[in-house]
């Protein structure tokens, strides 16, 4: 039997490899949702390739070209806001995965639980924003959260065969990004263009900022800490410039796993899309004639700011982590069109942080004001900046 996949984000940088793993295993899986934010040409001929059941594109000006191209096709075609978190209930759908970028993820992840689907989740920004909600309810309706992102991938393949209160440390690895041993001086002139050369991973806009300002690597804490179930004196960054081992787990007794190989995305989707098998891949192979050495250090915390910032909301708890996240989003934003600079992001973040309302135990609904009220002030921050 096939696994059917909905994928949301199916245009991005996750849900094209995604559908590139599901092209080289047609026996394996087919494709039963597709879905994209606007482009509506890319969503358009992944359909004809990929025949789903429906695709969803959510802005509501492009819907009439899709179903234009798409008429001819027994391919069902949605708009709108509401859609996605509709789409993942369908009876037919075994596997949901989550591709999205941001707080936008939020909803069809807790919409794809209660419907009882298993989540491939890659959007970080849905365990950043409400991961107890969203773990909670995983374990009421007995579907798994499997990770996509490659260090959450690497520490649950340790994982496999171990108990998870045997777990006494993970060390997440980051490649620490484009601006990996600049000081502030530098930091202070950079301009996206800078900001957007990753040196070892192609991805999404927003992500490749997030790592060259570390701020992904403070997601991805608070990410591990849901996932794993951990307390944040347990989790770890290390520097990894190669970007081989993926992350490592230290047990009770001193011994330590990691996973590795090439940097490639396709590995650990395959992994989350095949799981609980493993199979069959032609992806490219490390060679240890390559990387003759492996190297790590610590992070500059004082030079990148996030992190510190996000082990501080992640220390707090509540709904600091969902203003770490919100914050974060628009400053980003701003960034890239050049209304704030590099070393305001994390003023903005820090600003935040400080004058949003506390919540110790937020509800679902406390979320979505949080993360509304974040944006308007982090907006007008920017503006008195
Ligand atoms: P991307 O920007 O390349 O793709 C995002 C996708 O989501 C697109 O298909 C877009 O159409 C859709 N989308 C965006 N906003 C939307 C909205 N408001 N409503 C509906 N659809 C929307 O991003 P990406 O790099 O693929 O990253 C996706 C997620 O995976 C992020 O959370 C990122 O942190 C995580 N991730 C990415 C990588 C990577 O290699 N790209 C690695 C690890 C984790
Ligand atoms: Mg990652």
């Amino acid at each position: 039997m096939k696994k059917r996949i909905a994928i949301l984000g199916s245009t991005g940088s996750i849900g094209t490899q995604a559908l590139d793993v599901i092209r080289q295993n047609p026996a394996l899986f087919s494709v039963e949702v597709l879905t994209a934010e606007s482009n509506c040409h890319l969503l358009i001929r992944q359909a004809i390739e990929f025949s789903p059941n429906a695709v969803v594109i959510r802005k509501d000006e492009c819907y009439p070209e899709v179903a234009e191209a798409l008429k001819s096709y027994p391919i069902k075609v949605f708009a709108g806001k509401d859609s996605l978190s509709q789409i993942v209930e369908m009876e037919s759908v075994d596997l949901v995965l989550n591709a999205l970028v941001g707080y936008a993820g939020l909803k069809p992840t807790l919409a794809a639980s209660s419907a009882g689907k298993d989540v491939a989740l890659a959007n970080k920004e849905t365990l950043v924003v409400a991961g107890d909600l969203v773990m909670k309810l995983a374990l009421k309706n007995r579907v798994s959260i499997l990770p996509v992102d490659s260090e959450h991938s690497a520490i649950f393949q340790c994982l496999s065969g171990e108990r998870y209160n045997t777990i006494e440390k993970i060390y997440l690895t980051a490649s620490g990004g484009p601006f990996r041993g600049k000081n502030k001086s530098h930091l202070m002139n950079v301009k996206k263009e800078a900001a957007l050369k990753h040196p070892n991973w192609k991805m999404g806009e927003k992500i490749t900022i997030d790592s060259a300002s570390l701020m992904n690597k403070g997601l991805e804490v608070i990410e591990a800490r849901w996932l794993f179930n951990l307390k944040p004196e347990q989790i770890e960054v290390v520097i990894h410039p190669q970007s081989i081992l993926h992350s490592i787990v230290q047990f009770i007794d001193g011994s330590m796993k990691a996973q590795m190989g090439l940097p490639d995305m396709r590995v650990p989707l395959l992994y989350a899309l095949s799981y609980p098998e493993r199979v069959v891949s032609e992806f490219p192979r490390f060679s240890f004639m390559d990387y003759p050495q492996l190297t790590f250090e610590f992070p500059e915390k004082g030079v990148f700011r996030n992190l510190d910032l996000a082990y501080e909301a992640l220390h707090k708890g509540g709904n600091m982590p969902c203003i770490l996240n919100a914050a974060n989003e628009i400053a980003v934003r701003a960034f890239l069109e050049d209304r704030l600079t590099f070393l305001e992001m994390p003023d903005i973040i820090e600003k935040c942080l400080q004058t949003v309302p506390f919540i110790m135990q937020p509800s679902y609904e406390d979320y979505v004001d949080t993360n509304s009220d974040t944006r308007d002030r982090a907006n007008e921050f920017i503006r008195n900046q």
